[in-house]
């Protein structure tokens, strides 16, 4: 595994929109290990392949408290949200600042695993605040 250079505003790249990820191969088998390494070296909860200049819709998290539960959203797409949460954000592409974003309390999102299984889940509390957060950067926002 490898530690990924993590891109920091005002970098345009940050701004670039992901395409989908068409090709479930070894390459992105390691894409998904290196990303999740360098969102654990670097103390964050979520990374998304944007911060990372891999213009792909991919993003990883782990919002457990022991830090030991990874998780991988391919071609992540929001299907049903309810209910209205702010909460104060990081993020490790703006190293030190924190702002107030008010995002959707719960969501069913449908996304892929690293080898193309389709799955889908109900989100919420940190969970569902750390996938919007990520899907924004995909979609070249940065809060
Ligand atoms: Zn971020």
């Amino acid at each position: 595994m490898a530690k990924l250079e993590i891109l920091e505003v005002p970098d345009p790249r940050l701004r670039t929109v992901a395409k989908p990820v068409e090709t479930f191969d070894d390459e992105l088998v390691r894409l998904v290990e290196d990303m999740i390494e360098t969102m654990y070296d670097a103390r964050g909860i979520g990374l998304a392949a944007t911060q990372v200049n891999v213009h792909r819709r991919l993003l990883v998290l782990d919002v457990s408290d022991e830090q030991d539960t990874p998780r991988e959203y391919v071609n992540p797409e929001i299907l049903d949200s309810e209910g209205t949460e702010t909460c104060e954000e990081g993020c490790l592409s703006v190293p030190g600042i924190y702002a107030n974003v008010t995002r959707a309390e719960r969501v069913r999102v449908r996304a892929r695993d690293r080898t193309g299984n389709v799955f889908e889940e109900d989100l919420d509390g940190m969970h569902a605040i750390c996938l919007q957060h990520e899907i924004d950067h995909l979609d070249g926002k940065v809060f």
